[in-house]
């Protein structure tokens, strides 16, 4: 049998994406919960959840009756500035937003803002899909744009997959 998991093992199953704080910090190890997207660590045969190892590294224990929320909305995130307090009404009405959508609220907030800038709907679904770790087609962005008037700013599909996600945050600002 080999060494017993430590609290501090959960860090070797998180990819923290070179320590940059922006993005979601997906949990690699093993998963949980009904839809498998929680991830946990075992420690002394107790299966702990990873997202609530970190926050409490972060911040102490966690009261009774409160739960650890995902501001981004991804389940396996565990990057602790993503991790907030809140109340199991609070976690269930998150998980309504997150399955009427597909995405992250923060991801499609994100989209829109895209959109009214001119970003082409291909960019912006590579660039979302990196950025919160999720799948996000080029389709998915177009149906968040119903409604929205059609951009005329498009680009050649070579010169968006050429793009970085700096070039395209460099083009917002
Ligand atoms: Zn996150």
């Amino acid at each position: 049998m080999g060494r017993q998991n430590t609290l501090d093992d959960v860090w070797r199953f998180i990819d923290t994406r070179e320590g940059n704080q922006d993005v979601c910090w997906l949990w690699t190890g093993a998963r949980s919960g009904p839809n498998l997207d929680r991830g946990y660590l075992s420690i002394n045969k107790e299966k702990k959840l990873a997202h609530r190892i970190v926050f409490e590294m972060f911040n102490g224990p966690i009261a009774d009756n409160m739960v650890v929320r995902h501001v981004c909305n991804n389940g396996l995130c565990c990057n602790p500035k993503h991790l907030i307090l809140g109340t199991r009404s609070d976690n269930e009405k998150d998980k309504v937003k997150t399955d009427t959508i597909g995405l992250p609220v923060p991801a499609v907030r994100e989209i829109r803002r895209l959109l009214a800038s001119n970003i082409p709907q291909a960019a912006i679904a590579k660039f979302i899909s990196s950025k919160y770790g999720v799948e996000c087609s080029r389709s998915t962005v177009r149906n968040i744009k119903l409604g929205t008037r059609r951009s005329e700013d498009e680009m050649s599909a070579e010169e968006i997959m050429n793009m970085s996600a700096q070039e395209i945050r460099n083009k917002l600002t």
